[in-house]
């Protein structure tokens, strides 16, 4: 697999190399130079998950690896059921939260951390990252008491639910937690002055754990098979995706998962009040405002990193325009959705009902509706609990997490003092 750097063209690197690096020149990230569809697909969508996902990998990723290789990394890392639920007539719901750490970022923070094991050749790495939320718990348990491997995690202050919190927090040994006082867009853009910084860079062997990182996307393109399969098969071809977004990596792999083929008619890429793409595709201007707090934290973004990516592909014309729908739920919106949710039998979290609002303003009855349920509700009791007026079961690895103290160090949003704290502590 080849790919470019979005923000400068002569840089191509390979899958490897950009697994490695995370970002580009000029804090671009990586695309794939070409994505050819799958020639078997009616036959794809029979196999088991694990099969199917390391067979749409290996041919992502071309001989690079042998499929031997990657079949092995998908065992690693797929190690729990993506199922596909129906809710009401043609809406389905695609649970993701099956993992570890009860977000879908464990699909991607598990294969990544395989990858990274896989290419490492066994040399001390620091992995560097920001959470808005769920990011930090899967990419922490992914490499947690990994030898070689340290884990930074920089996650806003008070602005994610304890339950995310404590489920990276407490673990210790090598995992290194920095509670910043700001935002999460605050902690990205200390993230990516890390990796300016060529001293820094040298002397930790920085990599990067965020969507950026292109092995977590191509994770995410299976499950999307995933869903299609468990259609009934007259349906395969009908499916109109919604996916609630804030960094916009998750839709990013949707599309490239109908790049290859998946035959998804209708993709729609949902935000909490934090709009700036369904501002950018109404006026065709790019206007971050101040990222605003909301029941959906791990959507508080402003400033979509995967943005270019997905922006390259409908600008190409490879995803109409007409199929992509995105809209902006408010907070009210939202947990009339939850209540919504709940009287069709179905209990979701914030994030989850956001893609189930985002959907039903453009789902066309000839379609088959998937919305991603892409965090357990446990993950978010307390608002769960005070919309819904129900009380939560807490799932032992949460309960267990709760129990013990943060270990995380408090830091300022200001990339001198990371850079201190990292070079005392790792340099
Ligand atoms: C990360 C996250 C999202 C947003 O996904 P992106 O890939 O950043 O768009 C949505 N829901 C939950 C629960 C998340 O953790």
């Amino acid at each position: 697999m080849r790919l470019y750097n979005l923000k400068d063209d002569s840089q191509v690197v390979s899958f490897v190399e950009a697994v490695k690096t995370g970002l580009g020149r000029n804090q671009g990230v990586f695309f794939p130079q070409q994505l050819t569809p799958l020639d078997n697909m009616d036959a794809l969508l029979e196999m088991d998950f694990v099969s199917r996902s390391t067979q749409v990998l290996t041919h992502l990723i071309g001989d690079e690896l042998s499929p031997n290789v990657v079949a092995e990394m998908v065992q690693g890392a797929f190690t729990f059921p993506a199922p596909l639920v129906h809710v009401a007539d043609n809406l389905h719901c695609l649970e993701l939260f099956h993992g570890p750490t009860l977000a879908f970022k464990d699909f991607g923070g598990r294969f990544m951390a395989q990858c990274l094991a896989q290419f490492s050749n066994s040399e001390k790495v620091t992995i560097l990252t920001a959470t808005s939320g769920d990011t930090g718990a899967a990419v922490a348990h992914a490499f947690y008491g990994k030898e070689n491997i340290d884990v930074v995690i920089l996650y806003p202050e008070g602005k994610i639910s304890e339950a995310q919190q404590k489920l990276f927090t407490t673990l210790g040994n090598n995992i290194h937690c920095y509670s910043v006082k700001g935002s999460f867009d605050d902690c990205q853009a200390m993230v990516k002055q890390g990796f300016l910084d060529d001293e820094l860079k040298t002397r930790l062997r920085l990599n990067s754990a965020n969507s950026i990182n292109i092995s977590r996307l191509l994770a995410q393109v299976c499950y999307y098979f995933e869903a299609v399969a468990q259609l009934p098969k007259a349906q395969r071809n009908k499916a109109h995706i919604s996916v609630p977004s804030g960094n916009f990596g998750n839709v990013c792999a949707a599309m490239i998962a109908a790049l290859i083929g998946l035959p998804i008619q209708k993709l729609s890429a949902t935000t909490n009040q934090n709009d700036t793409v369904p501002r950018f595709i109404a006026s065709k201007k790019w206007q971050p405002h101040e990222t605003q707090e909301s029941l959906s934290n791990a959507m508080d973004v402003s400033r979509p990193n995967n943005w270019p990516r997905v922006q390259t592909m409908l600008d190409s014309g490879r995803f109409s325009y007409d199929d992509f729908f995105s809209h902006a739920v408010d907070e009210e919106q939202t947990a009339l959705a939850m209540r919504e949710l709940q009287s069709m039998g179905y209990q979701a979290e914030p994030h989850t009902a956001i893609a189930y609002e985002g959907l039903k303003a453009d789902l066309a009855p000839e379609h088959q509706g998937i919305f991603l349920a892409t965090a357990h509700p446990a993950k978010f009791q307390a608002s769960v609990e005070k919309i819904l007026n129900v009380e939560l079961a807490m799932p032992k690895a949460l309960s267990d997490a709760l129990a013990k103290p943060c270990l995380a160090e408090p830091m300022s949003a200001d990339y001198q003092q990371l850079r201190q704290a990292l070079l005392a502590k790792l340099g």
